[in-house]
Formats: structure tokens, C-alpha cells, sequence
């Protein structure tokens, strides 16, 4: 089927109204819950296959994500779903305002191959969530994962409610140029640049999670072995390629020996001495990324790693230093397992060089003093992060998960999702019980009782 004569389907279905009961949604996301438990294994075969990604990190950063979205969902819909009341002006007197949470209809959702299953699945359940139909574009760089997705959405659901088609930039195209009643694209900066320019056409509401350079400060006081080991679990996991991911450390030239010296023993302890032999550690997705990153390593210094397997598409965990802002690595999100390390002397100059460039997705600030805590988050605008952690603030439905300005716009996860698949209709019942004369055109003014 097309994407036009699905799209069709989806919008008969829409308006028959069938998607819109709390009970249907509930059993949609019991149902989506029962496909994925049901295919866990085959789920995880296919991140193996697309990035060599071990079972503990497919469950962690996809498969049980997922599923505990489904269940942070499921608890609290009902409540979600109930019109809000909201307090009514003095000139409305006697009237009642409320909200009433509206799905937007017909959503379209494009995934990335990064976290490919968890990238598709859990905006789906958004859209689930908020009573919308939707069609699913996975990314043709992980095929097997996209596989997976397109038999279990096929096995689960009518495509006229929920549909994959696979597929690349062409079918993506063909999809963008339809008149959904949402896109949700999860991507690149500049795809996400063409995205947007595509919704406006139809005046789509979009959800832009794009990715950019995030920035981790090391100041001196932090916890160095802990900076370090958080650090390397969020920059080499899956071999960099998490879009909060730190792209680059500063840290504070009084302690950048010492912290290196505490990554070098990191990585050891999680990828052992030679991390192109360990069995779990991850795989550049293609050829072409591959060169690009190999292309960063002729700048500066390789203090750590460096060697690469060109057979595997793998490249050790490595550490540069003396890299400046002019070089490739420094211009481009790195989006691998390169990690340059800049020193600063005083701390706003950290803050200026990360405010020089587009806000980022996340910031990592790794310090024990609540002064410069409050003060870096005050002072630098970034989508979210963490006061000493990488990577957790995503893992939790209580907070928004999204970028601003070039790392995105809007936000999803728990209830943040169930508001980006929404219209929230604001809704006024006026009182019959009487009148005021003096809002009519030519009124001498008082009170008309009716
Ligand atoms: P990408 O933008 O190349 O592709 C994303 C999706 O868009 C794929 O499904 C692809 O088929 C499609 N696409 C590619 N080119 C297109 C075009 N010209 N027109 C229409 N559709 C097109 O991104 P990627 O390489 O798959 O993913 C990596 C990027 O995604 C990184 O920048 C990363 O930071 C970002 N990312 C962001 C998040 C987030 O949550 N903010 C998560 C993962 C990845």
C-alpha cells in the first residue's frame, strides 16, 4: 500500500471515532505491551545484528524502557485524559472554563537506527495514548530492527490504526509530503531542517528531537572517579552513538591528568584492555560513518584508543586532547566513540564556549558544589541533563524529554508524550441565567436578567 492510500485508511478510521475511548487506548497499549513481551527475543536479535548491542543494553535502553512507558502510561490515562477544569476571569462570571485533551488524528512517526526499536515504539505510544491513529517510518540503516517492527505492528494491529512502512529518505519523503495531523521525527539536525519546511505546507504541528553537540564540564571539586565512569558509560555505550551522548568534556586544567587517567580505568573495567575483542562492545552502523569518524582522529592527540577495525566497522573508546574549535570534531556532532577532552581555567569560560554554539541537546555538569551547580544550569540553555550523571535524565517518564532551538522542538515521555499527540481545546460554558448588556454593541449598560 502507499503511503497516500494508507494515509486515507487512517483518516476514515480516525473519524469514526473508534480510537478515542479510554478503554480502546487501554487495550491498544496492552496489546502493543503482550507483541513486544512476546518478541523480546527476536527484538533483541535484530539490535545484535544492526549494532552488535548486548542483551543487558537492549533491555535497559530499549525493549524495557518501552515496556515500562507502556505501564507509566497505562496508570495514569484515565486521569490524563479527564478535562480540566481551569478558574474563570471576573468578567466571566458564572461561566465555566476547562481543557479538553483532543487527539490530533493521524500521526506520522520517523525513527533514527541509533536506538531504533525504542525510537519508534515509545512515540507510538504517545500516540496510542492520546486516541491517534499512526504510521511508523523506521530507519533503513538498522533493517533488521525495522523488520521486527514492521512484522509486530503487522501482527498486532489493522493498518488503518497502526501501520510501518520501511523503507528510506525517499519513502520518507513521499510520507512528508502528505497531510498528516502530526509529525514526530526523531533525527539528524538538517533532516529535521527539511522536516519542518515539509509540515509547514500542511501547517503540521511537529516533534523535532534532533541532536548537536552536548557538552560535559568537569570542574575540579567533582568526584573524578565517578565523572569518569559516568562519563564513559554515557559516551561509549552503543559506541557513541546516543544522541545525549557527551560529545566533548571540558574540564578544569588542574585536574584533566587525573580524569583521564580515571577514564583510561573505566573503560578497562567495562570493555577490558582490548574492547575491539569484547563481544558486547558496539559496531559503527555503516561504512560511511564509519570513515567520517576515522577522519576526526587525524586532529589532535590520541591520548587513549584510537585503533579501529575496519572488517567490524568498530573503533576503540578514545580519548583526544588538544583539539580546538577549527577542527572537524569540533565542528560536527562526533556521534562515535571519540571523546576530546578541552581544559579551562575559570569556569565562565567554559560556559561562553558552550554558549557560543547552537543550545545543545543535553549538558552534563559533573561538580559538589551547589553554587556552580545553580549556576551552570542558570546560566546555559540546553534541552536536559544531569548534575552529575550522563544519559539518566531520559530514562525517567517524569521528566520532558526533548532539545530547543537547532536540538529540537517540543518534548514527549509519560505525560509530556500523551500532550505532544494532543490538542489541548480550551472550552467556555457560559451561563443562560443572565446577561450583560454593556458587552452588546450600543449598550447603555447593567444587567440583563434573562
Ligand atoms: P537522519 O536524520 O539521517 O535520519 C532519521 C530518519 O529520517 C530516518 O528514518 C531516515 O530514513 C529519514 N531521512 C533521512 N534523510 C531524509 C531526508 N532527506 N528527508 C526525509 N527523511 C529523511 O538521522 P540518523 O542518522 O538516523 O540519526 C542520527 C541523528 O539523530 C543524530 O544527529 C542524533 O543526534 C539524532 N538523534 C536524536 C535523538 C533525540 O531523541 N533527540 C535520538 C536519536 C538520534
Amino acid at each position: 500500500m502507499n503511503g497516500s492510500l494508507l494515509l486515507e485508511k487512517q483518516q476514515v478510521y480516525y473519524r469514526t471515532g473508534a480510537t478515542r475511548s479510554l478503554e480502546f487506548r487501554l487495550a491498544q497499549l496492552a496489546k502493543l505491551r503482550q507483541a513486544i513481551v512476546e518478541r523480546e527475543d527476536a527484538i533483541m536479535q535484530a539490535l545484535r545484528e544492526d549494532l552488535n548491542r548486548s542483551e543487558q543494553e537492549s533491555f535497559m535502553l530499549e525493549i524495557g524502557l518501552v515496556l515500562k512507558e507502556i505501564s507509566f502510561v497505562q496508570k495514569r490515562l484515565k486521569r490524563w485524559m479527564k478535562p480540566a477544569k481551569v478558574k474563570t476571569a471576573l468578567t466571566h462570571t458564572f461561566s465555566k472554563g476547562y481543557i479538553v485533551p483532543e487527539p490530533l488524528g493521524t500521526a506520522l512517526i520517523i525513527a533514527p537506527w541509533n536506538y531504533p526499536f525504542q525510537l519508534a515504539a515509545a512515540p507510538l505510544v504517545g500516540a496510542i495514548a492520546a486516541g491517534n491513529t499512526a504510521v511508523l517510518k523506521p530507519s533503513e540503516l538498522s533493517p533488521a530492527v525495522s523488520e521486527v517492527l514492521s512484522s509486530l505492528i503487522q501482527d498486532t494491529f489493522d493498518p488503518s490504526y497502526v501501520a510501518v512502512m520501511e523503507g528510506g529518505v525517499e519513502v520518507s519523503r513521499e510520507l512528508l509530503d502528505l497531510p498528516f495531523d502530526k509529525i514526530f521525527f526523531t533525527g539528524s539536525v538538517n533532516v529535521g531542517k527539511q522536516v519542518m519546511a515539509a509540515a509547514a505546507k500542511h501547517l503540521t504541528p511537529v516533534t523535532l528531537e534532533l541532536g548537536g553537540k552536548s557538552p560535559a564540564i568537569v570542574h575540579h571539586d567533582a568526584n573524578l572517579k565517578l565523572a569518569a565512569k559516568r562519563l564513559a558509560f554515557g559516551k561509549f555505550i552503543n559506541a557513541g552513538q546516543t544522541c545525549i551522548a557527551p560529545d566533548y568534556v571540558l574540564v578544569h586544567h588542574s585536574v584533566q591528568d587525573e580524569f583521564i587517567e580515571q577514564l583510561r580505568k573505566a573503560v578497562a573495567k567495562f570493555y577490558g584492555a582490548e574492547p575491539l575483542a569484547h563481544p558486547d562492545y558496539g559496531r559503527i552502523i555503516s561504512e560511511r560513518h564509519f570513515s567520517r569518524l576515522a577522519g576526526f582522529l587525524k586532529d589532535g592527540e590520541i591520548v587513549m584508543g584510537g585503533r579501529a577495525d575496519e572488517l567490524s566497522n568498530q573503533m576503540e573508546p578514545t580519548v583526544l586532547t588538544k583539539v580546538d574549535w577549527s577542527m572537524p570534531v569540533m565542528q560536527e556532532e562526533i556521534f562515535g566513540p571519540i571523546l576530546p577532552v578541552l581544559v579551562y581555567d575559570e569556569l565562565q569560560e567554559a560556559i561562553d564556549r558552550i554558549n557560543e554554539r547552537p543550545k545543545p541537546l543535553a549538558l552534563y555538569l559533573f561538580s559538589e558544589n551547589p553554587a556552580i551547580q545553580k549556576r551552570v544550569i542558570e546560566a546555559v540553555p540546553f534541552g536536559g541533563g544531569c548534575i552529575n550523571d550522563t544519559l539518566m535524565h531520559l530514562a525517567t517518564p517524569y521528566l520532558p524529554f526533548g532539545g530547543v532551538g537547532e536540538s529540537g522542538t517540543g518534548a514527549y515521555h509519560g505525560e509530556y508524550s500523551f500532550k505532544t499527540f494532543s490538542h489541548m481545546k480550551s472550552v467556555l460554558k457560559q451561563t443562560t441565567k443572565f446577561d450583560f448588556a454593556f458587552r452588546y454593541p450600543s449598550a447603555k449598560g447593567g444587567l440583563a436578567i434573562i
